[in-house]
């Protein structure tokens, strides 16, 4: 077997951790090739100096000089580049074999769109990606016969319950829904009249999982699980009204698929990100992924509710830009980029979140999504109107 050749977009944050912590299982299967972060100096060294990859990218030129320095002192050959043209090239070079997508939010994009143009298998973490340009991804995908995989634990597992042929469209392979399961999150039986005064802290404290932090304040306003209807609608050609959303506290069922014969097939495990890391690095195979076997003994009993769109009101608004279409799914994932980080600044309390993406998705009108330049477009106009909106605290 010929060892694949990785590049790591966010190798720093908790999905690239993991990712490496796979690969760092499997030496004769996959070697990082690059491995790209944002501005952790610290955290890159360490991992060049255990994986050795080819080359490591970081935001600017000045941390790029300080990792060199620092490479150069140990002895270390890796290369490394820096800014959003070295994680296009590194994404899309002859040498990689796949790309796992785990960058935060709509910084990922264009990285990861291209690879999908360079045909590579795509491990799609970055959900943001789908949500600002599912139209354009997904073309982009089948246009240049890249195999794209998703990580998102519920899109994997919705990935393992249907069958091998499913892009001949849910209605021909008997797909009555798709079952997406949510936790919930920490306030999911929080009194209603205490959310307007939840902290950073409290919204990063998830039940189940641990995650980064954008996205841990993403599962508490249930904007997560609206990120993700978004994305399954992309990743499978799922009309909005065939995704129902099914909270399950214990994240055991990762999520399901109900076909016409009443049958449902679903994915289990225990709550950690690498199942489904190896699944996408090893599909069609299977291969260890240093995860505890699930003790259904222990689990004892699963529990399932209905969403309340009312708490959630993120939920409600990811229905409702799938309805409108073009840009307005990058208007509301910009807002609420914007929205999460003035939340973890303590610039806008916990409920501003939901109000301030249903107020910008309000004062601005979604266009087609023609191309890469009318998502950007939209993504930095949003980001702009919602930055204003906070500077004026029209939601403190
Ligand atoms: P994180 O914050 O832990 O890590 C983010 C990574 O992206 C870091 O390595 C950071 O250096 C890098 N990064 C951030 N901004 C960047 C920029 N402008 N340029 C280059 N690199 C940048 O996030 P995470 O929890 O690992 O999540 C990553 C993605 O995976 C998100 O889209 C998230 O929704 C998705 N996801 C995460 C989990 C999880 O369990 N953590 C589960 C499902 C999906
Ligand atoms: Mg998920």
């Amino acid at each position: 077997m010929t060892v694949q050749n990785i590049t790591v977009l966010g190798s720093t944050g908790s999905i690239g951790v993991s990712t490496l912590n796979v690969i760092r299982r499997h030496p004769d299967r996959y070697q990082a090739f690059a491995l790209c972060a944002h501005s952790q100096v610290d955290k890159l060294f360490e991992q060049c100096r255990e994986f050795q990859p080819r080359f490591a990218v970081l935001r600017d030129a000045t941390l790029a000089a300080q990792l060199t320095d620092r490479l150069r002192a140990a002895g270390l050959k890796t290369e490394v580049r820096h800014g959003v043209e070295a994680l296009i090239e590194l994404s899309a070079l002859p040498e990689v074999d796949a790309v796992m997508a785990a960058i935060v939010g709509a910084a990922g994009l264009e990285p990861t769109l291209a690879a999908a143009r360079a045909g590579k298998r795509v491990m799609l973490a970055n959900k943001e990606v789908l949500v600002m340009a599912g139209e354009l991804f997904m073309h982009a995908v089948r246009a240049h016969g890249a195999t794209l995989l998703p990580v998102d634990s519920e899109h994997n597992a919705i990935f393992q319950a249907l069958p091998a042929d499913f892009v001949r469209g849910l209605d021909a392979c008997g797909v009555r829904r798709i079952l997406l399961t949510a936790s919930g999150g920490p306030f999911r039986n929080a009194p209603l009249d205490t959310l307007a005064h939840v902290t950073p802290e409290q919204a990063c404290a998830h039940p189940n999982w641990v995650m980064g932090r954008k996205i841990s304040v993403d599962s508490a306003t249930m904007m997560n699980k609206g990120l993700e209807v978004i994305e399954a609608h992309w990743l499978f050609a799922a009309p909005p009204q065939q995704i129902q959303v099914v909270v399950h506290p214990q994240s055991v069922i990762h999520s399901a698929v109900e076909y016409a014969d009443g049958s449902v097939l679903a994915q289990l495990g225990n709550p950690d990100m690498r199942t489904p890391i190896a699944y996408a690095m090893a599909w069609p195979e299977r291969i260890a992924a240093g995860v505890e076997p699930l003790d259904l003994f222990k689990i004892a009993r699963l529990d399932f509710h209905a969403p309340d769109f009312e708490r959630f009101r993120c939920l409600q608004l990811a229905y409702d830009v799938l309805a409108t279409g073009g840009t307005a799914s990058a208007i509301l994932n910009a807002a609420n980029e914007v929205a999460v980080a003035a939340f973890l600044e303590r610039d806008l309390p916990f409920l501003g979140i939901a109000r301030l993406n249903e107020a910008v998705l309000a004062a601005l009108p979604a266009g087609p999504q023609g191309n890469l330049g009318d998502v950007m477009a939209a993504d930095v106009e949003a980001r702009h109107l919602a930055s204003q909106m906070i500077r004026e605290r029209r939601f403190a």
